[in-house]
């Protein structure tokens, strides 16, 4: 299939955009560069042999973002460009609101009015709140979102589900994503975070490289296993192969709405991340106990049984896998 990726230069775009060539589909790039960078384009031919299309295009352009609809005639499209840091979100929400909800509706008028009927679109299990019960299921209440970026993932769900409702052609899948880490094997392409990161493991991979002096772990009284809060890390190839399968399904359907979990179905705890590196890489990290960080919930992990089932997919790489790639992509960064 002939796929627009748009934000395909990010952290699980590229990964996505390298699983599409090695299936033999085509994927061209649509970024702005706002959260990624050019070079990961040249790593992408290094890895595949394929140099795929780039357009420097933002989504919330919609006369340019047509002209490349209009030049390739895609038989689907992968939305990833979205503005996705909760913090930031909080204090500038009409940027979000902005560039979440207008690329959204934009991707999909163009989708209608040039005749594109497939979209994968990157939602977040963020829409799940502090749930109840873990782990969670696609039925698992929708809670009240706690954050504009959350906000908008829900919003941009809705969107969807109202639009196919109209458009019985149109096919649908969100994958609610858990947390994706690690990198590709070979060290080419990773997460690039701007500035200081606010995840846990290009945190610790930062740490460990010596760029930050200390891992703080955002509290250890919760009521888990070992006090610090628990979630389901899943290797970002992994994570990116459930796109293709994703869209391989839609482009066999007529008029449907799939919603995935995409995660592991195991839960870690920091202190356990920590541990699981330290020893995967041989490398002692720095770290203390911190207070809890606002906003955090104790607990979440994926049930994964609808995907695992549905689109035949299983993750073919653990917690230690993609703490060793995410070290290794460090390394190779500051080289
Ligand atoms: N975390 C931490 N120290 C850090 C960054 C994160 O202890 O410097 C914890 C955080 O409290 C959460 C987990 O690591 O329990 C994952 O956080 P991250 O920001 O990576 O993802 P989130 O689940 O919040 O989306």
């Amino acid at each position: 299939m002939k796929i627009i990726v748009t934000g395909g230069a990010g952290f699980i775009g590229s990964h996505t955009v390298v699983e599409l060539i090695a299936r033999g589909h085509e994927a061209i790039i649509v970024d702005n560069f706002s959260n990624s960078q050019p070079f990961i384009i040249d790593r992408i031919k290094e890895i595949t042999g394929v140099s795929p299309k780039l357009y420097q295009v933002d989504c919330t352009d919609k006369k340019a973002l047509k002209q490349v609809f209009e030049n390739e005639k895609p038989e689907g499209v992968i939305h990833f460009a979205a503005s996705k840091a909760v913090g930031e979100s909080v204090l500038k929400p009409l940027l979000y609101y902005r560039n979440n909800l207008t690329s959204l509706i934009n991707v999909l008028e163009i989708m209608k009015e040039e005749k594109v009927n497939n979209i994968v679109f990157s939602s977040s299990c963020t829409v799940y709140g502090s749930p109840d019960v873990i782990p969670v299921t696609e039925k698992t209440p929708i809670k009240k979102a706690e954050s504009p970026y959350g906000n908008t993932k829900q919003i941009d769900e809705q969107i969807l589900t109202d639009f196919q409702k109209a458009n019985p052609l149109f096919n649908v899948s969100i994958l609610r994503y858990f947390n994706p880490i690690g990198a590709h094997p070979t060290g080419k392409i990773g997460e690039l975070p701007i500035g200081t990161p606010n995840n846990l493991i290009p945190f610790i991979t930062q740490t460990a490289a010596g760029i930050r002096k200390q891992l703080t772990i955002f509290g250890d009284t919760y009521d888990t296993k070992d006090g610090s809060c628990i979630r389901d890390y899943i290797h970002v190839i992994d994570l990116a192969i459930t796109h293709i399968k994703a869209i391989e399904k839609l482009k066999k359907e007529n008029g449907i709405v799939d919603v995935y979990n995409v995660g592991t179905g195991v839960g870690s705890s920091v202190i356990e991340v920590i541990e699981s590196f330290e020893e995967a890489t041989k490398q002692k990290l720095n770290f203390r106990i911190g207070n809890p960080r606002e906003g955090d919930i104790s607990a979440i992990y994926a049930d994964n049984t609808k995907i695992v089932s549905e689109l035949e997919w299983k993750p073919k790489y653990n917690l230690k896998d993609a703490l060793v790639h995410a070290w290794e992509w460090q390394k190779k960064l500051q080289k």
